[in-house]
């Protein structure tokens, strides 16, 4: 069977009733990056940047970042490269930032954008911020990226889906953290084992994911949805059912994901998700 998806590759993530759907992939070492090429992703949707400096004994500087980079986006030369500035958290946290903001100050995230300028070169190069919780903060981010690159912004925090419209406005693109956002709506820890990609089928979140989708729209900017639940069989339809058109999934599911778009029809996607917010 695993067998048979993979030789579904070749074929267009697409409905029954003919809406295509565009498969990314998230990626954070060289061989996910290959593997999410090897999966037919068109690219990558989430390319997470804290991982290498979990140990970190202060704010990396341009050249870590461009070493640690460099290879990791080597294999998408030529395709969507959507790499996210650094997201430290309490659950990836490195020494030095105990009892600090995980926040980095703008010199930091000015180093980090050149290097990712300068290393996503040959890709279709987007960058986006995590734990966005206003247009604001977007828009103080964006002098600090020279280059005329794509700047989106992480929809996962209940203040950002508050405030989507101003977000939507001051982004390129927006790309919704349904882990992050789950958790936030529903009030459960990142870390709680209630916390499933499932969860993010709840009314509370599938109406934020849909009035995220409806921003977009309104504004004219790209929607992706990069959470665990974009790669979720019983959560897809339901995303594909509000209007999101774009998944990020871990590249080990982009055959199953593949396969579970083409085996639906998108009108009886709207119907269920319809069901579940009335
Ligand atoms: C998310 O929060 O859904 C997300 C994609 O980012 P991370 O899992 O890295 O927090
Ligand atoms: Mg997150």
């Amino acid at each position: 069977r695993r067998a048979d998806l993979a030789a579904g590759r070749t074929l267009p993530a697409v409905t029954r009733d003919g809406h295509a759907v565009t498969l990314l992939a998230n990626v954070a070492t060289p061989g996910e990056a290959a593997a999410a090429v090897a999966g037919g992703a068109a690219g990558a949707g989430l390319v997470r940047t804290e991982l290498p400096f979990l140990a970190a004994t202060d704010w990396p500087d341009e050249a870590a970042h461009a070493a640690a980079l460099r290879p990791v986006l080597a294999p998408l030369a030529g395709r969507v490269a959507t790499v996210r500035a650094l997201d430290f958290a309490p659950d990836k946290l490195p020494p030095f930032l105990i009892g600090r903001s995980v926040t980095p100050p703008p010199d930091a995230l000015a180093a980090q954008f050149r290097a990712i300028v300068a290393a996503g070169a040959g890709t279709e190069l987007r960058v986006m911020l995590p734990m966005v919780a206003s247009a604001a903060q977007l828009r103080a981010a964006r002098p600090l990226l020279a280059a005329p690159v794509p700047l989106g912004a992480m929809v996962e925090l209940a203040a950002a889906v508050e405030d989507i419209d101003a977000l939507a406005a001051a982004a390129d693109f927006l790309s919704i953290g349904t882990n992050d956002l789950t958790a936030a709506l529903l009030g459960l820890d990142r870390q709680d084992p209630r916390l499933t990609p499932a969860r993010a089928a709840d009314p509370v979140v599938l109406r934020a994911i849909a009035a995220v989708v409806r921003a977009g729209d309104r504004h004219g900017r790209p929607v992706s949805v990069c959470g665990d639940a974009a790669a979720d069989a019983s959560v897809i339809p339901l995303l594909l059912g509000v209007g999101c058109t774009t998944l990020s999934v871990t590249p080990s599911a982009l055959d199953a994901v593949r396969a579970l778009v083409r085996s639906l029809d998108l009108a009886e996607c709207r119907a269920r998700a319809a069901v579940l917010l009335a």
